[in-house]
């Protein structure tokens, strides 16, 4: 079985399916004659469940430490709890009903129970009584719960998406790749993966439904093809593209520690974009001069509560400390909203999440405190290395402001009460919103930096999701268009003294880095994995030459045309 997807991380996996899908656990009422077997039965499903948890408590221990494996304790003892169990054996034996009824029936009881109460702590309860009886309940019925730190062998995941709490769990000894329904490159599951190096493809529309689990599966995370069941000669066609890729990754290497810069000698800087501290790991083994952005949501997204103040500084210091002395942070403040949803953070549907009340927008509405809070972290960081503070989303020039003037009253705070903070933090905006873009000029009077975030831009300024298949081929980073408002940025940015990156995924693009070289980009941030292959790139153009052709390009009419361009310049 062949399908063809969306190549979202590079890379080669061969190995077997592993179907995420969580199954469906309706339970039908029967009348049973043996009630001892069915307690038997019963016991036997909570002896599982409790070795599985036990087993998931220590992963969670190694991999994210006392408090998250804390949370496992509980979910074993709640598998004991004599009210919760002993009502489900009563009903077993008076009622003469199979247990998987019984279970559910008490265990509806507690979950309403807790979910009507008024302390939030009881209420989170009814959520961990869910996850237990629906474990036990699983086996109960003869169903396969998925749990991702369960893994112990090679396989490639197949999944309608993957969640960022999910991407988190990802153990990379084992998870050769992933394999998705939906998402586009831009998508979130499609970030994760390129910042864990692990080969992904998405957008396959149809794959999930195709499988069963197990089945022997090969991926290729650049052509996106995916297949499953494949002949003994596809598979050591697979094997040879592997060792093909492993080789040209060894040879990218040698250029490590080599400059990014151009061969008449025009410096850039090539950075990286981060989901979580870990990631910088990545970031320095494949010789990235930085940090680019660092996505802050996803340390919101990977918990059932907002991030504390000192949690937050634990990271911001841990990835300005591992980048070392005298290497940039860009930390973008919380981007909420769009695709990104926080469980403890309730935001009403709407109709157009993408236009709709998220990132700076709330921060500085109805969500300062969380705001707040991430600004200190960030100020108390700042001390730590070589800060530089951006805001999302910004629309308008009060917007920016208003937000600056929120870190400043924090800083002063700080200050006041003897908190050393750093006096040569910058504070930077992203670039992602056409208006923003137009008027450039004028923000680069109040901005130290921008970064601009073609995925967003792009979007926006075709005005085509960019989680939609449908209108992929109105997403066109080589769009004049975009190619104009780049040039625009950049410009009034230099005007000032100013600088500016990239952060989208076209700063990691091969047909697209030529032209940003052309038009005077400062920094280029991308996935870790991208650093090597553009370094070798940019050391083989002439700033003079690109200059030239950026200038050709922005006369054109197409995306085409401007493609054609840039590759008949690059083969002379
Ligand atoms: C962007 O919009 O280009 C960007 C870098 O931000 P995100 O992908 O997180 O929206
Ligand atoms: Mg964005």
């Amino acid at each position: 079985m062949e399908f063809k997807g969306i190549g979202a991380s590079s890379g080669i996996a061969i190995a077997k399916v592993y179907k995420l899908q969580h199954p469906d656990l309706t339970v039908t009422k029967t009348t049973v004659e043996d009630t001892a077997a069915e307690l038997a039965k019963f016991d036997a499903a909570i002896a599982k469940a409790e070795g599985e948890l036990a087993k998931i408590r220590e992963n969670a221990l190694a991999s994210m430490g006392e408090e998250k494996a804390a949370i496992f304790d509980a979910h074993i003892t709640m598998l004991n709890d004599p009210e919760l169990m002993s009502g489900v054996r009563s009903k077993v034996q008076g009622e003469s009903v199979n247990a998987a009824f019984a279970l559910n029936e008490v265990a509806n009881m507690f979950i309403m129970m807790f979910e009507a109460m008024d302390n939030e702590y009881m209420r989170e309860r009814a959520a961990d009584i869910k996850d237990v009886t629906a474990r036990v309940l699983a086996h109960l019925l003869g169903k396969f719960i998925p749990d991702l730190t369960l893994i112990n062998e090679p396989v490639v995941i197949v999944a309608e998406d993957l969640t960022p709490s999910d991407t988190a769990q990802l153990n990379r000894q084992f998870v050769k790749g992933f394999a998705t329904n939906i998402g586009g490159r831009t998508s979130h599951s499609a970030i994760m993966a390129r910042s864990l190096e692990i080969p992904a493809v998405v957008g396959l529309s149809n794959i999930l439904e195709s499988v069963e689990g197990n089945e022997a599966i090969v991926l290729d995370g650049t052509s996106g093809e995916v297949i499953v069941n494949p002949s003994a000669d596809v598979v050591a066609a697979y094997e040879a593209k592997a060792d093909a890729f492993a080789k040209r990754k060894e040879q990218l290497k040698l250029l490590k520690d080599a400059e990014s810069v151009t061969a008449d000698g025009h410096h850039v800087e090539l950075v990286a974009n981060i989901g979580t501290p870990n990631d910088v790991e990545g970031v320095i083994a494949n010789g990235g001069e930085g940090v680019g952005l660092y996505r802050t949501e996803f340390l919101y997204m990977d918990s059932s509560t907002a991030p504390t103040e000192d949690e937050q500084f634990a990271a911001y210091k841990q990835v300005l400390e591992s980048m070392g002395a005298g290497k940039p942070v860009v930390v973008r403040t919380l981007d909420i909203g769009g695709d990104k949803k926080l469980p403890y953070l309730p935001l009403p549907h709407e109709e157009n999440p993408f236009l709709g009340y998220r990132a700076i927008r709330m921060c500085i509405g109805d969500h300062q405190e969380i705001f707040r809070t991430q600004l200190r972290a960030l100020l108390r960081a700042s001390v730590y290395g070589d800060l530089k503070i951006m805001f999302p989303m910004i629309t308008t020039v009060n917007e920016f402001v208003e937000a600056k003037a929120m870190l400043l009253e924090e800083d002063a705070k700080l200050r006041e009460a003897g908190v050393a903070v750093s006096d040569s933090y910058e504070v930077g905006m992203m670039m992602e919103v056409p208006a923003a873009a137009v008027l450039a000029p004028q923000f680069a009077k109040v901005s130290d930096f921008f970064s601009i975030g073609t995925n967003d831009l792009i979007g926006y300024t075709m005005a085509a999701d960019r989680m939609n298949e449908k209108v992929s081929y109105l997403y066109q980073p080589y769009n004049p268009s975009i190619l104009t408002l780049v040039k625009m940025i950049i410009d009034a940015s230099h005007a000032e003294g100013k600088w500016t990156g990239m952060c989208g995924e076209m700063a990691g693009d091969l047909t697209a880095v030529p032209l940003l070289v052309g038009l005077g980009l400062d920094e280029f941030s991308m996935s870790a994995t991208s650093v090597l292959s553009v370094r070798e790139l940019v050391r083989g153009l002439n700033m003079s030459e690109m200059k030239e052709m950026a200038e050709k390009a922005l006369q054109m009419a197409t995306a085409e045309e401007v493609v054609a361009l840039v590759e008949e310049t690059l083969a002379k």
